[in-house]
């Protein structure tokens, strides 16, 4: 039978055990961020639409045509964020962090919703995790926020990527280097026709192109690294030394911009092996100007943002399948009624003691209540009926060892209890 309604295109369930293995790779993420000293930061899903436009850049892809945009009833325009760095500046601001102390270090997760054509590692609703760095400018807060990423990779045991960096100057220095290569553009031969348009309003973002023909054309365009400032340039080294002296390798790359407007000076991604046309599992930089665009005061920022699903595509590329799934403790058979009755009692008492615990739902023979023992990966049952319990005893059935002996009924949650802490033990967990 075709059920009548599938989730929206660009969007999935995520069920168990992926669920499961998202949440884990959230925790693992979450807890390195933690020891950086990064707090949680939790903002709404959707925004004032403005709060994107201003600060993205009218011209960019998400702001021209990805935003999920739409007028509540109440006729405020809203949009689902398609980031986290705008909402987190807009937080900042509004709730008076910066008054806490600078700089405030905060990490963020969650879904955002771009409309794009899904494809492979290309949804329409995602899910990031990131953090910001805000009010230093020191370029050992860049490193610190690319190291995040360095760290979550390798405690993954993730190798095959490759950190690719670029300084993409300031207003000071960016707005001449546009103009050369506009001015070069104008006199190029063969750009796609999307790099046509971009040539007056998003030049930049031609050399990023991944047409051919684009590469061939602006073979020979002028690059930003010449361009850049002193203080750009010297902004930069240090955040190159930074990295070094923290053992991260990384290549350059002066035709990598990002695909918003806010970033200044660093800009950088996490390429990875193997995963075809969308292998920038991770990027980020630096938005000096951001909270002045939002009308704060001049507070600089570095951040970084990572897309969990290509995280898990990267990780199924390797071939890392380290997750475990969750175990149940015990499962709790029960064969007629005065052992159902006397097994929900027990079911009761292993919860509340902290096990994780469940029994037939469906009444079904104590035959089929053990195969869905092990389809659930109980470590142990309990067998409430028949004679044992007669006598005032049950059944504890080690389901790993496939042995059973009987035990009494009222020192069953204590003896459970006590397995399952050797066990836990044992396991090393
Ligand atoms: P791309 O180059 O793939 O378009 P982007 O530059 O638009 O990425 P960012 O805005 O920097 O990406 O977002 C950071 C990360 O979020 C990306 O590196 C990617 O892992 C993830 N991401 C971005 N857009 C999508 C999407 N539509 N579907 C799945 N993941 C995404
Ligand atoms: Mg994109």
């Amino acid at each position: 039978m075709e059920p009548s309604f599938r989730a929206p295109r660009g969007t999935y369930d995520m069920v168990y055990p992926d669920s499961e293995r998202y949440e884990q790779l959230l925790r693992v993420a979450f807890d390195i961020m933690e020891r950086h000293a990064y707090r949680r930061i939790i903002t709404p899903v959707m925004e004032s639409t403005e709060l994107f436009s201003r600060t993205i850049g009218e011209h960019t892809d998400i702001v021209t045509k990805e935003m999920y945009t739409f007028e509540d009833r109440g006729g405020d325009m809203l949009t689902l964020r398609p980031e986290g760095t705008a909402p987190v500046m807009r937080a900042y601001l509004e709730r008076g962090l910066f008054e806490r102390g600078l700089p405030q270090k905060v990490y963020y997760s969650g879904p955002m919703f771009r409309r794009e054509r899904p494809q492979a590692g290309r949804l329409r609703q995602f899910h990031q995790i990131g953090a910001e760095a805000i009010g230093s400018d020191d370029p050992f807060t860049d490193a610190e926020i690319i190291s995040i990423s360095d760290i979550y990779f390798r405690t993954l045991g993730l190798a095959g990527y490759e950190l690719v960096m670029n300084s993409v100057g300031c207003p000071d220095c960016r707005p001449a280097y546009v103009e050369l290569l506009r001015d070069f553009l104008g006199g190029a031969q063969g750009l796609c026709e999307k790099c046509q348009k971009r040539v007056t309003e998003n030049p930049l973002r031609v050399l990023d192109c991944k047409e051919e023909r684009c590469r061939e054309a602006t073979a020979t365009a002028p690059l930003i690294g010449d361009s850049l400032c002193a203080p750009c340039r010297e902004h930069f080294d240090r955040v190159l030394q930074h990295l070094e002296t923290m053992g991260i390798a990384h290549v350059l790359d002066q035709r990598m911009v990002r695909g918003l407007d806010y970033y200044v000076r660093t800009a950088f991604e996490f390429r990875f092996e193997g995963l075809g046309a969308q292998n920038t599992v991770c990027g980020g930089g630096r938005y000096d100007y951001l909270a002045e665009e939002l009308g704060g005061s001049h507070t600089p920022g570095v951040g970084y943002s990572l897309g969990m699903e290509r995280l898990m595509m990267a990780l199924d590329a390797a071939g890392i399948v380290d997750f475990v799934p969750e175990r149940l403790d015990v499962f709790v058979a029960t064969v007629k009624e005065d052992g159902r009755e006397a097994g929900l009692r027990m079911l009761g008492e292993l919860r509340r003691a902290g096990a994780s615990a469940d029994t037939d739902h469906m009444g079904r023979s104590l035959k089929a209540q053990m195969k869905q023992a092990s389809r659930l990966g109980a470590r142990y049952a309990l067998i409430f009926g028949g004679d044992e319990l007669a006598r005032g005893e049950v059944l504890i059935r080690d389901l790993d060892a496939s042995e059973q002996w009987p035990v009494k009924a009222i020192e069953a949650v204590s003896r459970t209890m006590d397995l399952l802490r050797d066990k836990r033990n044992e396991d090393g967990d």
